[in-house]
C-alpha cells in the first residue's frame, strides 16, 4: 500500500547527496523495500563543488579537477554507471611539479609523497631545504614516537617529526593544496590519520611512508550515526581510507583520474540514472524546518496472523516555498554551517559552527595561439605561505590533462586563497586577474594576453576540520541520534573532503538506513 512506502529526503545535490540517493535506491531495490526518494537542492544546478564548463574548445574545472585513482568508491561508481571508458589519466609525459622558494622554482624532489620525503638522496640534493633543515628532517628516523593518542594539529605533528623547514617548504604547500588550510589548526586525525599510525608503527614518518603504508587502518570506522562512532577517522582525497585494492579496469597507472568531458559528466550521468529511478529533484528549494510528526511507525497484525506495516512518516519538513513534505529519513549533505542553522535546536549542533569554511578562487587562463614562446616545465608549481604571493599554486592544465585544451593550445589554472589569506574576496574580477598575471610575470616571466579567462569564486568552500574534529562529530551524531533519529549527516564538511570519500559517505549512510528498514 502507498502508506508502506518509506520516504527518504536527501538535502544537497553535490556528489555526496547524489551518491546517497543512488545507493539508497539500489539498496532498497535489492532488498525489496519500497522507497520514495526526493533530493532537495538550494541552487539551480546539481554537482555542488563539481562544476565543469566547456568554452571555446577548453574544458575548465571550476572546482575539483580529478580524484585519487586508488580510491575504490569512485571507481566502483564510475563502473556502475558505465563510465569506465570516459576515465582519463594525467599525461604521463608531464613531469613533476615545482615549489617556489625565495622567488625560485625548485623541482619537487623524487619520492616526495604527500609532502613527506621518502627517498633520501633526492631529498639531500634539493635546494628547497637548507643543510640544517635536512639534518633535522632525517632526525625523524631516530626520534621516538609519541605515545599519546590525542589529536594534534597536522602542522605541529609534521614539525615535531621533520622540522619546521620541511613543514613550511614541502608539506604545507602540498597538503594545503587539498584543504587550503592552515596546518597549525587542522586536525591530524581527521586529515591524515595514517601519519600517526606510521609514527606508532615505525617511529618514523619517513620510514613509514617509504614502506608504502598508505593503507586504511584495520577496523576502519564508518560514518554511521551511532554513539561513539568516530566519523572523522577518514581522510581526504589523499590518504588512508581505502586500502590499495585492485580497481575496476583502469587505463593507466596514473595517480589521479578525471573524465574525458569533465567531472560534471559524472553528475549528469547520476542525474540521468536517478531520474530513470524515479528520484524526485526539487531545485532552488531548501528546508527551513524539520518537525517530528505526531506518531511514528505502527505495526499491525492481521487476523490471519500476517503482519503488515503502516506508518505515518517520522518527520514533516517545511520547504522554503512554504510547502510541507514528509520524510522517514533525512540524509543531510549540506555544509556544516547550513546544517547548524537548520538543526539549530538540537543540543551540541552549534558545535558544527567550529568547522570553518575557507573561501578560495581559481582563475583559468586560456591561450589559443600555437606559439606561446614559453616553455612550461612539469605540471605547475606550488607557492608556500611564506612567499607572500596572491597565487597559492598554478597548474599547466593542458600539459597535465590532455583533454582540457585543443592540441597546441594552452590552459593554465591559478589558485587563490587559503586559511588566513582570504582578502581576495574583496577584489573585483579585474583586480584578481591583474594580480595573478602579476605573479606569473614575476615568478616565471610569463605575460601573454589570455584569450579566455574563467574566474571561479568558491566562497566558504573548503571545510577545515579543527583539532578534535573526530570527537566533535561523535558528540554531534550522538545528539542527533537521540533527538532526531534517522537524520544523517554526511559529506565534505564532516569526514573526508575528497570526492571518493564523499561518495563513500553518501553510500554508507544510504545503505545503513535501508538495512535498518530491512529488519
Ligand atoms: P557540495 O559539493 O558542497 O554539495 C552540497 C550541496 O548542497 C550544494 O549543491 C549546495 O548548493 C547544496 N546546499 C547548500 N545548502 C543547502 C540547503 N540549505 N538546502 C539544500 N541544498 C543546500 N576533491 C577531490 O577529490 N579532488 C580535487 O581535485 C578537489 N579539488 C577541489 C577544488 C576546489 C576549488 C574545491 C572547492 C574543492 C575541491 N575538492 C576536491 C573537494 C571536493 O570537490 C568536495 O569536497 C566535494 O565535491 C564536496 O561534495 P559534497 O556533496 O559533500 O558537498
Amino acid at each position: 500500500t502507498p502508506s508502506s512506502i518509506r520516504k527518504i529526503v536527501v538535502l544537497g545535490g553535490g556528489i555526496t547527496g547524489l551518491s546517497a540517493a543512488y545507493y539508497a535506491r539500489k539498496a532498497a531495490d535489492q532488498q525489496g523495500i519500497p522507497v520514495e526518494i526526493t533530493l532537495i537542492e538550494s541552487s539551480n544546478r546539481l554537482g555542488g563543488k563539481i562544476h565543469s564548463v566547456q568554452t571555446d574548445g577548453f574544458l575548465i574545472e571550476k572546482g575539483p579537477d580529478s580524484f585519487l585513482a586508488r580510491k575504490q568508491p569512485i571507481i566502483d561508481l564510475t563502473h556502475d554507471l558505465g563510465m569506465n571508458e570516459q576515465l582519463v589519466p594525467t599525461n604521463p609525459k608531464a613531469g613533476s611539479a615545482y615549489i617556489l622558494h625565495k622567488k625560485k622554482l625548485h623541482q619537487m624532489p623524487m619520492g616526495l609523497v604527500l609532502g613527506i620525503p621518502t627517498k633520501i638522496s633526492p631529498f639531500i640534493r634539493t635546494g628547497l631545504i637548507s643543510p640544517l633543515g635536512k639534518a633535522r628532517a632525517i632526525l625523524d628516523m631516530v626520534l621516538p614516537a609519541r605515545k599519546a593518542d590525542e589529536d594534534e594539529a597536522l602542522g605541529d605533528f609534521i614539525e615535531r617529526r621533520l622540522g619546521r623547514e620541511v613543514l613550511e617548504q614541502m608539506t604545507e604547500p602540498l597538503l594545503a593544496g587539498i584543504y587550503a588550510g592552515d596546518t597549525r589548526s587542522l586536525s591530524l586525525l581527521s586529515t591524515f590519520p595514517q601519519f600517526r599510525q606510521m609514527e606508532k608503527k615505525h617511529h618514523s614518518l619517513i620510514i613509514g611512508m617509504a614502506r608504502g603504508m598508505l593503507r586504511r587502518p584495520a577496523g576502519h570506522k564508518t560514518i554511521q550515526q551511532k554513539n561513539g562512532t568516530h566519523a572523522g577517522a577518514t581522510s581526504p582525497m589523499s590518504s588512508t581510507s581505502s586500502p590499495v585494492e585492485p580497481a575496476a579496469p583502469r587505463k593507466s597507472k596514473s595517480m589521479f583520474l578525471s573524465y574525458q568531458y569533465g567531472l560534471s559528466a559524472m553528475i549528469r550521468r547520476l542525474q540521468e540514472q536517478l531520474t530513470m529511478d524515479q528520484v524526485q529533484f526539487r531545485m532552488e528549494e531548501s528546508v527551513t524546518q524539520i518537525a517530528a510528526s505526531d506518531s511514528s511507525t505502527l505495526s499491525k497484525r492481521g487476523k490471519d496472523g500476517s503482519s503488515s506495516t503502516e506508518h505515518t512518516s517520522r518527520y514533516t519538513l517545511t520547504l522554503s516555498s512554504g510547502e510541507h513534505m514528509n520524510a522517514d529519513s533525512i540524509i543531510c549533505t549540506i555544509p556544516a554551517y547550513a546544517a547548524a542553522e537548520l538543526l539549530g535546536d538540537i543540543p551540541e549542533i552549534q558545535q558544527l559552527n567550529r568547522i570553518h569554511y575557507v573561501s578560495v578562487a581559481n582563475i583559468a587562463l586560456g591561450y589559443k595561439h600555437h606559439q606561446l614562446q614559453h616553455e612550461f616545465e612539469g605540471t605547475g608549481f606550488l607557492v608556500p605561505r611564506k612567499e607572500n604571493r596572491m597565487i597559492t599554486a598554478c597548474t599547466w592544465s593542458s600539459t597535465k590533462w590532455k583533454h582540457t585544451a585543443p592540441s597546441g593550445q594552452t590552459l593554465l589554472r591559478t589558485y587563490i586563497g587559503r586559511a588566513g589569506a582570504e582578502e581576495w574576496t574583496s577584489l573585483s574580477n579585474e583586480e584578481l586577474v591583474q594580480a595573478v598575471r602579476r605573479d606569473l610575470r614575476d615568478l616565471i616571466g610569463f605575460d601573454a594576453e589570455p584569450d579566455l579567462v574563467e574566474i571561479s569564486r568558491c566562497y566558504r568552500s573548503m571545510p577545515q576540520y579543527p583539532v578534535g574534529h573526530g570527537e566533535l562529530m561523535d558528540r554531534v551524531r550522538a545528539s542527533l541520534a537521540a533527538h532526531l533519529p534517522d537524520v544523517w549527516l554526511c559529506g565534505a564538511g564532516y569526514g573526508g573532503i575528497g570526492i571518493p570519500d564523499c561518495v563513500q559517505h553518501g553510500r554508507e549512510a544510504a545503505e545503513e538506513l535501508i538495512s535498518r528498514w530491512a529488519v
